[in-house]
């Protein structure tokens, strides 16, 4: 039986850095779920849909083809067979990806598919509702956390300018999945940590 470690958080807030760390110390497949909410957005957008129409994403959903894989240890994800690539963090996939995973269908279509990691094996996975929703069972929840103002340097930092503010305020006040703690999670918060020590800090939380 395959094991998962679930890692929630707002945008920017290193969900990512850690995930790929305790990916690579601890031979876990990395899985970045935000990627496979992107490429269903980005495929709406492509196809012209309006993603705040709810019927047209649901059908746009059930038209495409979605792929998940492991390469190298981190998951993978094609659309009608194209990975989508940079286009994932665009600005315009940025500014609907919100209104996208709102849609329950969506939801319910890749929450499947994130489960379906832990039969290639153990996992270590981030998004807004993994410990909630997707792995509540997992007892290896962290909640990371950081001040506003260090996430927006951050984003800056690697050049993303999308307004993180707005997205984190669309995730959390959604009525699907809002972004929460999720229940028997511990909150890690980074503001104050280097890469390194937030990472020990982890490893500590893990080993209970
Ligand atoms: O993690 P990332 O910032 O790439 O996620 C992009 C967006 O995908 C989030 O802002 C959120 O709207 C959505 N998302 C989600 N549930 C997840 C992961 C991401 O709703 N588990």
């Amino acid at each position: 039986l395959h094991r998962a470690i679930a890692i929630d958080g707002p945008a920017a807030s290193g969900k990512s850095t850690l995930a790929r760390i305790l990916s690579q110390k601890l031979g876990l497949i990395m899985v970045n779920s935000g990627s496979m909410y992107r490429a269903v957005t980005w495929k709406v957008l492509q196809r012209g849909i309006d993603p705040n129409n709810r019927e047209a994403v649901v059908q746009a959903l059930r038209d495409m083809e979605l792929e998940c894989g492991v390469d190298g240890m981190v998951s993978t994800v094609k659309v009608d067979g194209v990975d989508p690539g940079d286009e994932l963090r665009s600005e315009e996939v940025n500014a609907h990806v919100s209104a996208v995973s709102a849609v329950p269908e969506v939801r319910e279509c890749l929450v499947s598919l994130q489960r379906d990691f832990l039969k290639l094996g153990d996992v270590v996975m981030e998004g807004r509702d993994i410990g909630s929703v997707v792995f509540p069972e997992t007892p290896y929840k962290i909640y990371m956390d950081a001040d506003p103002n260090v996430r927006e340097a951050r984003r800056e930092e690697v050049g993303e300018v999308d307004s993180v503010a707005a997205r984190d305020h669309a995730d959390s006040r959604r009525e699907t999945a809002p972004l929460k703690i999720a229940d028997g999670a511990a909150i890690l918060d980074t503001s104050g940590h280097t890469i390194e020590s937030g990472v020990a800090a982890a490893l500590e939380i893990l080993r209970g």
